[in-house]
């Protein structure tokens, strides 16, 4: 008998509790959450939420009854203000609780960038249902929205606004949206499809300054000195991780909690897992945090794993998945800028494959509207080994005769 306590009632953190009990765990298992909803997930929230196509209850991961039929006690509005790993506790305000098992699983908030003008009323960033409630009521035909950041939030966000009616700018800093995380030719691609159905990009480009008047946000100012008129602002510049209670508790952080391969700190008590884990990747040699559902979930059985000493969940590819108007983006696998690109089919088709490749080896795939391709592409990914590269332009042979080659 022993007993967990996870910290942060999200994706990863209900996923371990969930995996705590599947694996047989039969101490107690508290999770801790500062939120007051009931663990839910978040990728909806810039996506068919915003348009009001999902309901509020339909994010619900599990509901508080659900939770403590499992006999999992999660606790909402609890906020843990401390770890004290000398005396195996965590600490709120009020209470205390002791743990022989602990799972950080405090995601991240959204970045803010200092720029003047950042505090007015109208300038969001979007995590939590909240924002999302927040931004969806301003959303309305005619509104103009500006959105910093061309990464997948902001692009997302884009695409939703736009089919709400509104004008949408998003000003990017790179000289590519998606710049970060998509090889530059689905950048372009991107690119071309949002410009096409009304988005406005300015790449390359950055806000100087957002002007109010009578405390509300009224326009933003370009470093170009262009001035862009707006109703709302949201900055979509990235995440921080919530790393601050292991830091505090001595625990090896570089933005991140830093775990290895069973998601494990430095100490054999302590796991970290999901968007506030910063895992060594062994493919790219590097420490990676990665900020998706797929990474939160199998982070979350890992960890339950080791606690249990139960067989350690199958190694699986990092995947991402994003919805823009009527294009589904799925991503597998870690590319790198400079890998070489082979397109299976024709981005003016909207519907195709592009893979990465570094000295011969498939690093990544993304599929654009190819949700069949998708699931064999991944596989071919993970299998790591050598494939006619060049071959696989060719539609009219199926991807999945290269797995029985
Ligand atoms: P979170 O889900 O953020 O949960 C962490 C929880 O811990 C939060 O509730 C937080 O309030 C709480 N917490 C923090 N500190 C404390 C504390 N001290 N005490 C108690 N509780 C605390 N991923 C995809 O794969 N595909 C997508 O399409 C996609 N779209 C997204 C769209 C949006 C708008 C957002 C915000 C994210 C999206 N993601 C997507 C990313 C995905 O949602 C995250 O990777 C995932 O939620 C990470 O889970 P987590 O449990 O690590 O963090």
């Amino acid at each position: 008998m022993a007993d967990a306590v996870i910290i942060g009632a999200g994706q990863a953190g209900i996923q371990a509790a969930l995996s705590l009990r599947a694996m047989g765990f039969d101490g107690r298992v508290r999770l801790l959450g500062d939120e007051a909803a009931a663990p839910y997930q978040r990728p909806p929230l810039s996506k068919g939420f915003l348009l009001g196509k999902v309901a509020e209850s339909e994010l619900l991961l599990r509901s508080a009854h659900a939770l403590s039929g499992q006999a999992i006690e999660w606790l909402g509005q609890t906020r843990v203000r401390r770890i004290n790993r000398p005396g195996r506790s965590v600490e709120t305000d009020t209470q205390r609780f002791s743990y022989d098992a602990l799972i950080i699983a405090t995601g991240g908030r959204a970045h803010r960038p200092e720029i003047e003008g950042a505090s007015l009323q109208g300038v969001e960033t979007l995590r939590s249902i909240d924002d999302a409630l927040r931004i969806r009521s301003e959303l309305a035909p005619g509104k103009r929205l500006v959105i910093l950041g061309g990464g997948y939030i902001g692009l997302e966000v884009a695409a939703a606004s736009t089919q709400a009616g509104c004008k949408v700018v998003v000003v990017e800093g790179a000289s590519r949206v998606l710049c970060r995380v998509a090889p530059p030719a689905l950048s372009q691609f991107f690119e071309k499809e949002h410009r096409a159905r009304g988005v406005e990009i300015e790449l390359s480009s950055t806000i100087s300054r957002i002007v109010g008047t009578d405390g509300k946000v009224s326009a933003v100012e370009l470093e170009s000195d262009r001035v862009l008129p707006a109703d709302i602002v949201l900055l979509a510049t990235g995440l921080i991780a919530n790393d601050e209670l292991a830091v505090t508790a001595g625990l090896p952080c570089n933005r991140g909690i830093l775990v290895n391969e069973w998601a494990a700190t430095e100490d054999p008590r302590i796991f970290a897992i999901g968007d506030v884990a910063v895992q060594y990747h062994a493919q790219t040699q590097a420490w990676v945090r990665m900020e998706s559902v797929a990474n939160a979930v199998w982070q979350g059985k890992m960890a339950a794993s080791c606690v249990t000493s139960s067989p350690p969940p199958l190694p699986e590819l990092p995947w991402f998945w994003s919805d823009q108007f009527d294009i589904k983006l799925q991503i597998a696998g870690l590319s790198h800028p400079e890998d070489e690109i082979i397109l299976r089919g024709d981005p003016g088709d909207a519907k195709f494959c592009m893979f990465t490749a570094r000295n011969g080896v498939l690093t990544s795939v993304s599929a654009v509207n190819s949700p069949g391709e998708f699931l064999v592409a991944k596989r071919l990914v993970a299998a790591r080994r050598d494939l006619p590269l060049a071959a696989l332009r060719d539609r009219s042979v199926a991807l999945k005769q290269y797995l029985l080659d």
